[in-house]
């Protein structure tokens, strides 16, 4: 049966791309159906109740910055938040958040369920609904066919997804979870270049059989960091301690010993995992140098009894999870409530996307997070924003929008995957970013939000704490720059005590504040009234701070953005263009890169087949 209501766009998958996905769209006005398996699980935390950490909480920072959901949901779920290198610049700064997964759950449904434009249905999606070359609907399990032009979709790990112990295996979209059998097969049927990935997740524990007395406790960040822009700490619940134990010789004896039945390294799973996130018998076995490994244990919840050992994720057999779990510093009684296990699943080659998100075989066909080639929440929710932003701007005839990479990590995200696609599970960090002191995740706002509100994503409420944010910021730094100190005042003297060397000549409190000695708070009350908002105030002194760097890394910016604008069309002959080698004319005919500098950032392409480009581009006007 057909449906009786149309929609603009449907999002098949409640995970973390495909929530983001249908509340981008129904932000920006359009009728949004989110199709998938269970109203219970929208928004679940297949593996680590974390949200953030390096590289990631800058997605998440942008994802709000955007108007989208991560980040609020983490403020209302947190229940420790830690700043990662607190002691390094403010670049490589990382906001990280232990979950509780079911706060979390329950603050996305939430989340969900009060956008306006949004409806909700639980059914499996079996098939994709396909009239004249472009996606026309999806059709679900009991034969219900839904319409819209567009459709995206961020079904996960659930493809195809095999799920390994040992040598058994059986399907599963992640563990309780049915997979997505015929839909995959479906899939296997259209245009689209499908690999195997796989990952994993460590055994859980019960917190009763743990001797905590052996471990070093971690508590988090006093001051209580925030994720959102629009967060508070009042929001955050209950915080609670985490703690840390090791691996030992022992215990990599025990996993050593039962390497014979692990499917990794029996051959059984084809799938590349993630280098970045690997198993425990990964890490022993590329780093057999070391004796021990550190192991972070998380806990699950508030009101759970389960620990997340985090490091120590592995597809084994049971008993050999077993004895190595019961090897290691304060779990020698520990009872194991799920075993750990591996996961395999389909993913698509993102190199047959367009910036969009959006598939070049089928068009109006958007897909978005794991199955894309990522792993992680933040990876996905980022893509999810983007491809429901995407999908909504088709359906009203606008241009679609992607961030550059010096704009935005989202941009870096999809720049590297639809340019260079991905052999192994891709994650971020902030070493993909060429421009990562403009990219910080304390100004994802002041690089997006004025964007977002133009597309249609950002809030009354948001905008306007934003503007003021902003104007403060303007107005605190203007102040700065004009006020100045005079040698043999008493605010020198004050000055000069904090530097133990005297001013000899006048400064601005601009010019002190670049000073590594002083900080804002130090130098903003000696004229006038420093900025209450604590956001605002380390904005003014991070920019003040790194001006000069700033500014270098914005002229490169300018310097390249000629080859960032040069846009080179989808029917461009390459075997026209004299002198390129037949290798670099099948890599760009294959990739099909929308402008020179992507075509730059294609591997094998080299500086002097830009250079070609560009002077073929040139002789033809
Ligand atoms: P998912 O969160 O998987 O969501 C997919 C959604 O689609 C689900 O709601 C599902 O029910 C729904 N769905 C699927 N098929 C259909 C269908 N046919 N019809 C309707 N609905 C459908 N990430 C890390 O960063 N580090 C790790 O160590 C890590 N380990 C992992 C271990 C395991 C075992 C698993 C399963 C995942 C792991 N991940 C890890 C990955 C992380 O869970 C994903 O990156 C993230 O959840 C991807 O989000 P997503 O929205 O793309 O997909």
């Amino acid at each position: 049966m057909d449906y009786p209501q149309k929609f603009d766009v449907i999002v098949i998958g409640g995970g973390h791309a495909g929530t983001e996905a249908c509340l981008a769209a129904a932000r920006m006005g359009c009728r949004t159906l989110l199709l998938t398996h269970s109203m219970d699980t929208l928004g679940q935390m297949s593996c680590n109740p974390a949200i953030g950490g390096i590289g990631k909480s800058h997605l998440v920072r942008e994802v709000d910055a955007l108007g989208g959901a991560m980040a609020r949901a983490t403020d209302r779920a947190g229940i420790q938040f830690r700043v990662l290198n607190a002691s390094k610049g403010p670049a490589v700064r990382a906001t990280r958040a232990q979950a509780d997964r079911v706060l979390y759950r329950n603050a996305i449904r939430e989340i969900l369920e009060s956008q306006a434009g949004l409806s909700i249905f639980q059914q499996p999606v079996d098939d994709l609904l396909l009239e004249n070359g472009r996606v026309a609907g999806a059709v679900t399990q009991m034969g219900l066919t839904f319409r819209a032009p567009v459709v995206v979709l961020t079904t996960g790990t659930f493809l195809g997804g095999k799920i390994h112990i040992g040598l058994e295996n059986s399907a599963g979209g992640r563990a309780g979870d049915a997979p997505s059998i015929a839909l995959a097969r479906r899939l296997r049927e259209m245009p689209f270049r499908v690999e195997r990935l796989k990952t994993g997740t460590p055994p859980r524990i019960d917190a009763s059989s743990v001797d905590f007395t052996q471990l070093e406790e971690q508590w988090g960040d006093p001051g209580a960091p925030v994720m959102s822009f629009l967060g508070s700490a009042e929001e955050h619940p209950e915080q609670r301690c985490c703690w840390i134990t090791h691996t030992n010789e022992r215990t990599h004896d025990i996993i050593r010993g039962g390497l014979d039945r692990s499917p990794m390294y029996s051959g059984v799973i084809e799938g590349i995992g993630p280098r970045y996130c690997p198993s425990i018998e990964d890490k022993i076995h590329r780093f057999a140098d070391k004796s021990s490994h550190q192991i972070f244990i998380e806990p699950e919840g508030l009101t759970t009894a389960e620990l997340y050992p985090n490091g120590i994720s592995t597809s084994l057999p049971f008993d050999v999870q077993y004895a190595l779990v019961r090897s290691i510093r304060g779990f020698e009684n520990a009872h194991i409530t799920r075993p750990g296990y591996a996961i395999e699943y389909d993913f698509f080659d993102p190199r047959d996307l367009d910036y969009s998100l959006q598939t070049r075989a089928v068009p109006g066909l958007y897909f978005a997070g794991q199955i894309n080639g990522t792993t992680g929440y933040e990876e996905a929710a980022a893509q999810g924003l983007l491809a429901g932003l995407n999908a909504a701007l088709a359906v009203q005839g606008k241009e679609a929008w992607c961030p550059r990479r010096d704009e935005a990590y989202i941009g870096v995200l999809v720049d590297d995957l639809i340019t260079m696609g991905t052999l192994e599970p891709y994650r971020m960090f902030t070493s993909r970013a060429e421009y990562r002191l403009l990219l910080r995740e304390d100004n994802a706002d002041l690089r997006l939000t004025e964007k977002g509100r133009e597309l249609g994503l950002v809030d009354d409420l948001r905008w306007s704490c934003f503007a003021r944010k902003r104007d403060a910021i303007a107005a605190e730094s203007k102040r700065l720059a004009t006020t100045w100190i005079h040698p043999g005042t008493a605010e020198a003297n004050t000055i000069a005590s904090r530097l133990k060397a005297p001013l000899t000549r006048e400064y601005s409190l601009a010019d002190l504040l670049k000073r590594p000695e002083l900080r804002y708070l130090d130098i903003a009350g000696l004229k006038g009234e420093p900025l209450a908002e604590a956001q605002a105030a380390e904005q003014v002194e991070i920019q003040a701070k790194y001006a000069g760097y700033i500014d270098r890394q914005q002229q490169d910016i300018d310097r390249l953005r000629r080859y960032e604008d040069t846009v080179l069309a989808d029917s461009l002959d390459y075997h026209a263009v004299d002198g390129l080698s037949t290798e670099v004319r099948q890599k760009l005919a294959e990739a099909r890169p929308a402008t020179l500098a992507r075509a730059g950032r294609i591997p094998g392409v080299t500086p002097a087949a830009v250079s070609l480009l560009l002077i073929y581009l040139k002789k033809r006007g």
